[in-house]
């Protein structure tokens, strides 16, 4: 099985939403749907999606608005999807940080080879990145899957997003050891993201979700307060 992509859709026109939505399902990303700009907000800090199509007309805000939120504290790549074809339009998007533009209407092909492109482009491939081993790792009931890019825990499949599987990969090739906020933000989304930790902090509570049987009390991950994050020692 291929780790998934998730992309969360900010687009009030359900009729727009819904055809993007099916559009992704089909070509396997997993989706994430937002109709108004709060919802996206509150959506994108508690979902941590790997990419972003954002609608600019949106009922409670500018989706401008969104745009600048989010790259305050990351560079996850964002797509803007827009009636508005004037060219200021566009280059007003781009300088706020969206990574493409695209017009409405577009057609299928033009969203999935764009959103292709934007991921690529944020994300060291996972084959080439310091994550890349073989084998596996275990420790207790947890055992990732280096090979199969899967993570067990007590023999089922937990299905973390590709960026937690990146996470956890990570801190399980140096287990017993701390890696650092900034380490592993650099290992995860490039030499150039921003040394943010909210990013991290949301996904780290996401896969402690789907891995500790008490996230609160976690028995796999440990936070060292300040400093990073650290794998129990393994048994292998
Ligand atoms: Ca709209």
């Amino acid at each position: 099985m291929k780790l998934k992509d998730k992309v969360l859709i900010i687009e009030d026109e359900q009729n727009i939403s819904n055809f993007i939505s099916t559009v992704l399902t089909a070509n396997d990303f997993d989706v994430l749907v937002a109709n108004n700009g709060a919802q996206a907000l509150s959506v994108i800090t508690s979902h941590c999606p790997d990419l972003i199509i954002l609608d600019l007309g949106l009922p409670d805000m500018d989706g401008g608005n969104i745009l600048r939120e989010v790259r305050s504290w990351s560079n996850l790549p964002i797509i803007v999807v827009s009636a508005r074809t004037h060219e200021h339009d566009k280059v007003a998007a781009l300088d706020m940080g969206a990574d493409d533009y695209i017009e409405k209407p577009f057609g299928t092909s033009e969203l999935l080879a764009r959103i292709r492109t934007a991921i690529r482009h944020t994300r060291t491939p996972l084959e080439n990145s310091s994550i890349a081993r073989s084998g596996k790792f275990s420790v207790r009931g947890l055992m990732i899957d280096y090979d199969k890019h899967r993570v067990f825990v007590d023999g089922d499949d937990v299905h973390l997003t590709l960026n937690e599987f990146k996470i956890v990969a990570l801190l399980g090739k140096h287990a017993g050891k701390v890696l650092t906020y900034d380490f592993l933000i650099r290992e995860i989304w490039g030499p150039k993201a921003k040394a943010d930790n909210q990013i991290l902090r949301v996904n780290m509570a996401n896969i402690r979700r789907k891995i500790e049987k008490n996230p609160a009390d976690p028995q796999y991950i440990f936070t060292e307060i300040g400093v990073g994050y650290r794998m129990l020692d393994g048994e292998n």
